[in-house]
């Protein structure tokens, strides 16, 4: 398989690196080579930056790890090959009653790829990340051993795994707890808010009442309207639905090829975000909404991040901590709007205080901010200010999410890197990790740079 077909969802960086799938789960894994140095798990390349990407190493493809291996529609309990994407996942298992605990804005993410980063969702606030939800998975190491594990049975793995990234070895198969749902609808009421002050508001208001609870925000608007934004919150319902083919978690439009520029630019962001806060005229709206376009209204447009051009997009996912994390958003929101560069994908949530059972899991309580930016030579500089907000609140990154934070920025946010590092396979390493935790002599300059000239 050749290194193109395997590049992460912002397109940036674009490494060189090759490329090999795993067909089954009893398979070993490839020998090191003089031609790679060591290698890394890849799901569906929905990680926005290098978490995914191996800079002159190998990348295992599991897409082939795609069967179903146990599933009981009496408690829910269902185990799949790391492979298998929650889109399947889903047409297999709603029909029965059942849906994901935790589910991110897409679902075409692996099973591997959910616990690697171990992904949260809207219900935060109730249910933590996808990693509370998994009972077991098998590591495969380069040595061979293939390791059971689970909260009790090597539990130092299973900590080390779930949110580690791809680097403690190959997950081959994943066992997680389902919830029991009425129906694929959802009961979801929109608010407009005018300030940040009122999101905080609604939020706190909603927690206890509202399993799914998410907002958008207007990151362009400045003056009396700073901090506006659309509150979401729904819960699942048992009402009708007649289409059927919503089932069928596939995108409707695709974006057939790559624009030789950005679409997304300082006019179309401006002109989207007043139209998208402008489309709702009452304060409070209900419906029903099918699941797919509740949790996934991306994955209806295929490839709609080459609308951003060649040179791709990057995204930043922060969490702030506390009292002081509602202040620093504030003053993000406002660096952002000073910049003009704004996104249409700017996503404000709360998370609650369940613990992520991962070593290195990104969600914890405080406030998260995500918002997509094309990549421009001025937004480096952007986003290392917005880094120094985040690091001042004692807050952190998503890595999932990241092509550029400094090494400093990631060990201050995931103070258990260097206990996490014992875990690292030998013969496992990623792009993102050289860049951030290791210093050895298998860093090298392609790995440190984070200019935006790659
Ligand atoms: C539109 C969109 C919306 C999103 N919304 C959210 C959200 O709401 N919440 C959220 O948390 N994230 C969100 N994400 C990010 C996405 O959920 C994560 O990056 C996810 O991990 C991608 O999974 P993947 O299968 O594509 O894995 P990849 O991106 O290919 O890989 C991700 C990591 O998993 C490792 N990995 C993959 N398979 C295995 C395996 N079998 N064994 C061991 N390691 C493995 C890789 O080495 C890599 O480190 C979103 C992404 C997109 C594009």
């Amino acid at each position: 398989m050749s290194g193109s077909q395997y590049t992460s969802w912002g397109r940036y960086p674009q490494v060189n690196q090759r490329g090999v799938q795993l067909a089954w789960r009893t398979d070993s894994l490839p020998e090191i080579t003089d031609e790679h140095a060591n290698v890394l798990p890849w799901g569906n390349g929905r990680s926005y930056g290098d978490v995914c990407l191996n800079r002159g190493g190998l990348v295992i493809g599991t897409r082939a790890l795609c069967h179903l291996l146990a599933f009981d529609p009496d408690t829910g309990i269902v185990r799949i090959e790391a492979g298998v994407t929650l889109a399947e996942l889903l047409q297999l298992v709603v029909p029965a009653g059942w849906f994901l605990p935790v589910t991110p804005g897409t679902a075409f993410v692996t099973a591997g790829g959910a616990l690697a980063n171990d992904v949260h969702g809207k219900n935060h606030h109730l249910e933590g990340t996808f990693g509370c939800h998994v009972r077991a998975f098998e590591l495969l190491r380069s040595d061979g051993s293939r390791l059971h594990c689970s909260p009790t049975e090597n539990a130092d793995y299973f900590a080390a795994t779930i949110g580690g990234m791809g680097l403690t070895g190959l997950v081959t198969w994943v066992e997680i707890q389902l919830r029991p749902i009425p129906g694929p609808m959802l009961r979801e009421e929109s608010i407009r808010y005018a300030n940040v002050d009122e999101f905080f508001r609604l939020s706190d208001g909603s927690d206890d009442d509202f399993e799914y609870t998410v907002s958008w925000v207007d990151c362009l608007a400045s003056g009396d309207e700073a901090g506006r934004g659309l509150f979401s919150r729904a819960n699942h319902v048992d009402a009708q639905h007649e289409d059927s083919t919503d089932l069928v978690l596939e995108p409707r439009l695709s974006m057939p090829f790559t624009p030789p520029f950005s679409l997304v630019n300082n006019l179309s962001l401006r002109a989207f975000n007043k139209l998208w806060y402008a489309r709702q005229r009452k304060r409070r709206v209900q419906k029903n909404t099918h699941f797919s376009g509740f949790f996934y209204p991306l994955d209806a447009i295929g490839n709609w991040n080459r609308m951003y051009g060649p040179r791709g997009m990057l995204q930043y996912q922060c969490v702030l901590p506390g009292e002081a994390g509602r202040d620093a958003i504030g003053e993000m929101l406002a660096r952002i709007t000073r910049s003009g560069q704004g996104s249409f994908l700017a996503v404000l949530k709360v998370f609650g205080d369940k613990a992520s059972p991962g070593m290195l899991s990104f969600p914890r309580p405080g406030v998260t901010l995500a918002l997509d930016f094309p990549n421009r030579p001025d937004v480096f500089r952007l986003l290392d200010q917005l880094d120094a907000v985040t690091l001042e609140a004692g807050g952190a990154v998503y890595p999932a999410k990241d092509a550029r934070m400094k090494a400093e920025v990631f060990r201050a946010g995931f103070p258990r890197w260097q206990e996490f590092a014992n875990y690292i396979d030998p013969n496992f390493s990623s792009s993102f990790w050289r860049r951030v935790a290791d210093d050895g002599p298998g860093m090298t300059a392609m790995d440190r740079r984070t200019d935006g000239d790659d």
